[in-house]
C-alpha cells in the first residue's frame, strides 16, 4: 500500500483518553485508540505517541491551588506518565510492542529519552511513547509533541481532538462555523485558533513540520490520513 506518511507523530490529549468520565482513563476509549495505531502500525509506519496529562493533572489548573507553579508543571510531567504506561499496556495486549521513554528518568519504569535509542525502537518496529512531555516547566505536551517530532524526523504531527478540524470559530456552539482545509501557521497564532499552544504552532513553523488536527474517533481516520486521503486540516507554511 502506498504510503503519503511514513513515519508519524501522534499527539494524544490526557483528556483523549478520557471518554465520558471527568478525569482519569476509560479503558474503551484507551482500547479504541490502541487499535487504530496497531493499525497504522501493521502498514510498516513509525509511530511516536506524545500523550498529555490533562485527565489527572494539570500545572496551570485550579486542581493545582496554590500549589508552585513550576511544582505543579512536575506534578503534570508525571501524569502524562501514568497514561504512557496505560496506552503501553493497551497496544501490547493487542500485540504492538512498545518503549516508553521518559523524559524525567525514572529507570523502574521506562527508559531515559535517547534520541538514537528511539532510532533504533523505529528501526525495529517499535511504537515509541514520549512520556514527561519536555521535561521542563512551563511547556506543554504539544510543545513536547513538536519538539520530539522535529528532532526525531517525523513527517507530520497528528494531532487526535474531538472535532474533525480547525474551525473559524467553535463549531460546537456555532453551527456556522466553518472548517479549514488548510490554514498557515501564523493564521492560526494571529487568530488564536486553538490548535496547539503558540510555543508549539511557532516550533513548528520554523522547522517546517506539517500538523494534521483530525477528528481521534472516527474509525480508521488515522488509517486513511497515512495513505493519502485529505482528512481534518492541515496546518502548515
Ligand atoms: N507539563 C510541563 N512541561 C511539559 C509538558 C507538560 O510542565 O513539557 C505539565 C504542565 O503542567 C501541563 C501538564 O504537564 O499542564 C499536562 O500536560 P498538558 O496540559 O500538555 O496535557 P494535555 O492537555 O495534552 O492533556
Amino acid at each position: 500500500m502506498d504510503l503519503k506518511y511514513k513515519r508519524i507523530l501522534l499527539k494524544l490529549s490526557g483528556e483523549a483518553l478520557m471518554g465520558d468520565h471527568e478525569f482519569g482513563v476509560d479503558f474503551d476509549t484507551l482500547n479504541f485508540i490502541a487499535s487504530e495505531v496497531k493499525e497504522v502500525h501493521d502498514l510498516g509506519v513509525n509511530i511516536g505517541i506524545v500523550v498529555g496529562g490533562g485527565n489527572i493533572f494539570r500545572g496551570v489548573s485550579s486542581a493545582a491551588g496554590n500549589i508552585d507553579r513550576v511544582t505543579a508543571d512536575y506534578m503534570g510531567m508525571l501524569a502524562t506518565v501514568m497514561n504512557a504506561l496505560a496506552l503501553q499496556d493497551a497496544l501490547e495486549k493487542i500485540g504492538c510492542e512498545t518503549r516508553v521513554q521518559s523524559s524525567i528518568e525514572m529507570r523502574q519504569i521506562a527508559e531515559p529519552f535517547i534520541r538514537r535509542r528511539a532510532m533504533r525502537h523505529f528501526e525495529k518496529g517499535r511504537v515509541v511513547i514520549f512520556a514527561a512531555g519536555t521535561g521542563n516547566p512551563y511547556f506543554t505536551t504539544d510543545s513536547a509533541a513538536t519538539l520530539r517530532s522535529s528532532e526525531m524526523n517525523m513527517d507530520v504531527v497528528l494531532k487526535g481532538t474531538k472535532v474533525d478540524g480547525v474551525y473559524d470559530s467553535d463549531p460546537v456552539n456555532n453551527p456556522d462555523a466553518v472548517k479549514y482545509e488548510t490554514i498557515d501557521y501564523l493564521s492560526v497564532l494571529n487568530e488564536r485558533l486553538k490548535v496547539m499552544d503558540s510555543t508549539a504552532i511557532s516550533m513548528c513553523m520554523d522547522n517546517k513540520m506539517p500538523i494534521i488536527v483530525f477528528d481521534l474517533y472516527g474509525k480508521g481516520n488515522m488509517k486513511k490520513i497515512v495513505t493519502g486521503d485529505k482528512l481534518g486540516t492541515i496546518v502548515e507554511g
